[in-house]
């Protein structure tokens, strides 16, 4: 496949914009070669500048969980445009949303929408030092909660993908009050706890990770998690930015039965426009501006174009809750073919998946934290990246990614992915 036409819009875009794009991960800083610029796309297919027919694996970093420019999404954000684009002031939309989104997730009682997950997951935190009084916060190494200064202390994604989980800027003030743990290690979360009496606000965990590649938690670790923030009158955050509405209708606390105290959402909640939200019981919320001292705020926080495309996709999920069960059986069929062909070619690797979510970790031991993570080989998935590329696949790029799979996939997809992996892989 040729990506001419990328690659000299690619040139044009570096001029005007730092490294040609508006989020690291997108430039293929770490699998090398230019990005494909998107033209258009529908269902499981990306369609780029060059005329290229793309199976598309990222699916906007998640979003599209029931594919590209489904229809009622698609629908709902044109007749609301034609209402007016941002008011600045209440709708009867925001309520909706709001109401549907505490009905499908477990123990949450009100939601607050913003315009990222980055904003759901710094707003989280504040309000969870504001309401315990306390300044500290235990984050996990590898996992990743937006950008904001608190949470780019080994933070997972483009930040591991640069080599620079620490990032210039954050100020030593700051990041002294973010303590890091091992993910799936109670033990070490007990140590912290422990050397930092009644200091600590929050933990914030993505309760399936999925900004190392995926790694699922261990049998028991939300649930002692839960019990020490119980314990120790800690709230437990889950950033479910990639995993709600995607691995059950409410998440991963719906999915493992967990409950955590705050919670993240983002990507599919708004139907691939820009939203975050965050949610807790009343008694947190109404911490909040303008009822309690928290504040928080957001002009374009609950626009109206956002939120129809939200609420048209989080009604399609409702109404269809077999589509988790279609989602885990499309991902676990994926799982089996690239597992069987990988293996008949003597490659070293690790898949690690859990409903919609996958990663294949090129090296043969199990994957369970940053560190076992970045144990991958990072020249055979550069070889995989480009090899599947060619073969007119698009997955991460990068291999500290998830691949995210969608309805609108077929098996025939999926066959013809095997297929291209196995041809790949013989290349190795
Ligand atoms: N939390 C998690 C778990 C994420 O995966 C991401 C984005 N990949 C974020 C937070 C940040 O969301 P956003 O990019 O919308 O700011």
């Amino acid at each position: 496949m040729l990506y001419k036409r990328s690659s000299q819009l690619f040139a044009e875009a570096e001029k005007v914009i730092p490294g040609g794009v508006n989020s690291p991960v997108r430039a293929f800083k770490a699998v090398g070669g230019t990005p494909i610029f998107v033209k258009s796309a529908k269902g499981a297919y990306l369609y780029d500048e060059d005329g290229n027919k793309l199976i598309d694996y990222i699916n906007s970093w998640g979003p599209m969980v029931l594919g590209h420019a489904y229809e009622p999404v698609v629908e709902a954000v044109i007749e609301r445009a034609k209402l007016g684009t941002s008011f600045g002031m209440p709708t009867e939309l925001e309520t909706q949303i709001a109401a549907l989104a505490i009905k499908m997730v477990p123990n949450i009682d009100k939601i607050r929408f913003v315009n990222s997950g980055t904003e759901a997951c710094m707003s989280a935190i504040r309000l969870a030092r504001g309401y315990t009084k306390r300044d500290k916060i235990i984050k996990f190494a590898g996992c990743y909660h937006g950008h904001s200064d608190s949470f780019l202390i080994q933070a997972g994604s483009g930040a591991i993908t640069f080599g620079s989980p620490n990032s210039p800027g954050v100020t030593a003030g700051t990041a002294k009050d973010t303590l890091l743990a091992r993910y799936n290690d109670l033990d070490n979360v007990v140590e912290l706890i422990t050397a930092n009496p009644n200091e600590i606000a929050a933990i914030i965990v993505e309760p399936v990770a999925g900004n190392m590649g995926c790694i699922p938690p261990k049998e028991g670790f939300l649930e002692g998690l839960r019990q020490l923030c119980t314990d120790n009158g800690i709230l437990l955050i889950f950033d479910e930015v990639m995993t709600g509405f995607r691995l059950a209708a409410g998440g991963v606390q719906d999915l493992v039965g967990v409950t955590s105290d705050i919670v993240c959402f983002g990507k599919v909640i708004g139907g691939g426009l820009p939203v975050g939200a965050f949610a807790a019981r009343a008694e947190i919320m109404n911490y909040l501006a303008p009822l309690g001292p928290v504040y928080q705020a957001g002009t374009l926080s609950g626009n109206p174009l956002a939120m129809a495309a939200g609420l048209a996709m989080l009604k399609a999920l409702d109404a269809d809750r077999d589509v988790f069960i279609r989602l885990k059986d499309k991902t676990a069929y994926l799982a089996a073919g690239i597992n069987k062909v990988l293996t008949n070619n003597n490659v070293s690797f690790t898949i690690n998946t859990i409903g919609s979510m996958i990663s294949v970790h090129f090296d043969e031991n199990a994957v369970v934290d940053f560190q076992t993570a970045a144990k991958g080989d990072n020249e055979t998935f550069k070889k995989f990246f480009h090899g599947l590329l060619q073969e007119g696949i698009y997955i991460a790029p990068s291999a500290y990614e998830t691949w995210f799979i969608t309805d609108a996939l077929t098996y025939e997809d999926l066959d013809f992915t095997i297929q291209a992996i196995d041809k790949v892989s013989k290349t190795f």
